[in-house]
């Protein structure tokens, strides 16, 4: 699915053979997580691909290695020419890309020994954001803050994200949403999450969360299109008195909730303002001339 024999990735500034490329068995990435990644889309545009928001992930995936303290020095240029390269190479448009920045051998709890930068792209088909998630609430919070740096895309807090997702299918759900170290809600395993009550739209503030690029995406078109928007920090409670909520991230775009814990919302997702950005965000992404009544 990922790759086969004639893929190729980017690999510490060469192009390889996916199927060629090798990594050892002492990398502290491997055994303790130390790393971080991105999670990209290209789009097939009537352009050609293109990478949405190629600065905003690569000055994330720099970031994220300041905060962890992993040495990493390419520029927001160079990945994003080598991820064009990529996916030019493999012949690919509507993409998922993947750079991870990961660590070489070293078993000790210290700083790494040597630093790798892999850049992988396959295929993901046009998404028809037809489907609404059913969430259960996980019994796991999301890592706390002064544990972590919380918005560094670190690849071990991902086993939080794992968890949830597996505790959510297990039961039967879709999707897990979780709650921050204090019970506020926090955002989903790998999306940000909104709601909607009485015509503005809320959304937990930046603390405890990814700060997904999504969502500021999202916060844009809702700021353009005049809706109301407030960031704060909000209860359970008030999702469950909601009227309609989504889950926006880079791989699920923008997706409507149907139920959290098997209590519906009241509103149609087709009456939602969620709707609306959905379609907004679509547009966006492929930059295609869009319906009037779309861009409205
Ligand atoms: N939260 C988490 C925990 C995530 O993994 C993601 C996906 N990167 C998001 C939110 C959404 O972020 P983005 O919009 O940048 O993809």
């Amino acid at each position: 699915m990922y790759h086969n024999s004639s893929t190729v990735v980017y690999l510490d500034g060469e192009f390889v053979k996916a199927d060629a490329a090798l990594t050892g068995l002492y990398s502290q990435t491997l055994h303790y997580g130390y790393g971080a990644f991105e999670g990209i889309r290209s789009y097939r545009t009537e352009q050609g691909a293109r990478v949405f928001k190629a600065k905003e992930h690569y000055e994330r995936l720099r970031k994220s290695c300041q905060l962890l303290k992993i040495p990493f020095h390419r520029s927001v240029e160079e990945l994003t020419d080598a991820t064009y390269a990529v996916l030019e190479r493999n012949g690919l448009a509507d993409a998922y890309v993947r750079p991870l920045v990961y660590c070489g051998p070293n078993m000790a709890l210290g700083k790494p020994t040597s630093v790798s930068l892999l850049i992988a792209a396959w295929d993901w088909g046009a998404y028809l954001g037809e489907q609404l998630l059913r969430l259960k609430t996980s019994s796991y919070c999301r890592p706390h803050p002064r544990s972590t740096h919380i918005e560094a895309k670190a690849c071990g807090h991902y086993i939080n994200s794992i968890l949830a997702t597996t505790e959510a299918k297990d039961a039967g759900y879709d999707e897990a949403l979780l709650l921050d170290g204090d019970g506020f809600l926090a955002e989903g395993p790998g999306a940000n999450l909104f709601f909607e009550k009485d015509g503005v739209l809320y959304t937990p503030q930046l603390g405890n969360i990814l700060p997904g690029i999504t969502r500021a995406t999202v916060l844009h078109l809702a700021y353009q299109a005049g809706m109301e928007v407030r960031e704060g920090l909000f209860s359970p409670e008030a999702l469950h008195q909601a009227d309609s909520a989504f889950y926006c991230g880079t791989a699920a775009e923008v997706v409507g909730i149907a139920s959290v814990d098997d209590k519906p919302f009241r509103k149609s997702w087709d009456a939602s303002l969620g709707k609306v950005l959905q379609k907004k965000y679509a547009v966006l992404v492929r930059r295609v001339v869009a319906e009037p009544s779309l861009v409205d």
